[in-house]
């Protein structure tokens, strides 16, 4: 099983599909930038599809969480053919010698004889020097060597090196001063909810699918904690509450949960007419019913 959901965040849906199909149809290009406000998320996703592209046995939507690759990818030292850059220092620039080292690394034969890959995060903060010494290696990239460019800032990037990568944008989550106070709430309502009926009432009229992905993010986050990955976590103002919640719970029970979530989502998605009110009930029974079998 593997530790989290892929896409990692429910709005990179088609984002994550567009890739799939590239890898799925022999069309991955040797250098994808990836762009798009949520520079932090859009790193999520890169070292997703990292994984997907290592991976000896993918499903068809995701990684099979199970190969020696995979496992290498989800270990402490992470798989030894992934390489993240990330811009260093007070002026937070990606230096010359910095590319020069991890290219030579990453242009050496791959050590588990599938891809190489190569994360640069913030790409734009290359200067001069280092993205001409990263454009060498894009005009004669190794066989099986596919590096992802991502940066929110796409047109601080030297011509040259946006022309030589597949650019994808990928979606941020669309969110408003009130949406984002009434995720909130509900995510503090179910840090500690006691009633699941009275707080499937109090919820009965609001928008299903937006509660099923706000849900289903803190899922994500409490299984994250739970398995101790280093990904970046969507709630980071709940950190407490969800430490002590993700202390309680059982990780196969989030599974489960988190299934259901998708599950409903996509239910939801058909215009199935549902009476949510019910939806919720048995969802929040379950959520409390975990906290209470376990503590
Ligand atoms: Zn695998």
């Amino acid at each position: 099983m593997s530790n989290i959901a892929y896409p990692p965040y429910p709005w990179q849906k088609e984002s994550w599909e567009h890739l799939l199909q590239l890898k799925k149809l022999n069309r991955l290009p040797h250098a994808l930038l990836l762009t798009g406000q949520a520079a932090v998320e859009n790193t999520e996703l890169a070292k997703c599809f990292a994984q997907f592209v290592l991976c000896r046995q993918p499903l068809s939507h995701s990684p099979c969480g199970e190969c020696k690759d995979c496992l290498l990818f989800q270990s402490e030292d992470g798989h030894p053919d992934l390489s993240l850059m990330v811009p260093e220092g007070k002026l937070g620039i990606i230096k010359i010698e910095q590319i020069r080292e991890i290219l030579e690394k990453v242009l050496q034969t791959s050590q588990q004889g599938g891809y190489r890959v190569l994360i640069i995060k913030e790409a734009h903060a290359m200067n001069i020097a280092s993205a001409n010494a990263l454009l060498k290696s894009l005009e004669e990239p190794g066989a099986n060597c596919l590096f992802i460019l991502i940066s929110d800032k796409p047109h601080l990037l030297l011509p040259t090196i946006k022309s030589r990568c597949q650019q994808v944008f990928i979606k941020a989550e669309l969110k408003d001063e009130e949406t984002i106070q009434q995720q909130k709430e509900w995510v503090a309502k179910l840090l500690s909810v006691n009633d699941p009926l009275a707080l499937a009432q109090e919820y009965q009229q609001a928008d299903l699918s937006q509660l099923l992905n706000w849900t289903s993010l803190l899922l994500s986050d409490l299984i994250k904690i739970k398995s101790q990955v280093n990904l970046a976590l969507a709630y980071t103002d709940s950190q407490l509450p969800m430490l002590e919640t993700a202390a309680e719970m059982d990780l196969d029970q989030l599974y489960k949960l988190l299934d259901k979530c998708y599950r409903l989502q996509a239910e939801s998605q058909l215009k199935i007419s549902l009476n949510q009110q019910l939806i919720l009930e048995d969802l929040l029974i379950e959520w409390v019913g975990n906290h209470a079998a376990v503590s």
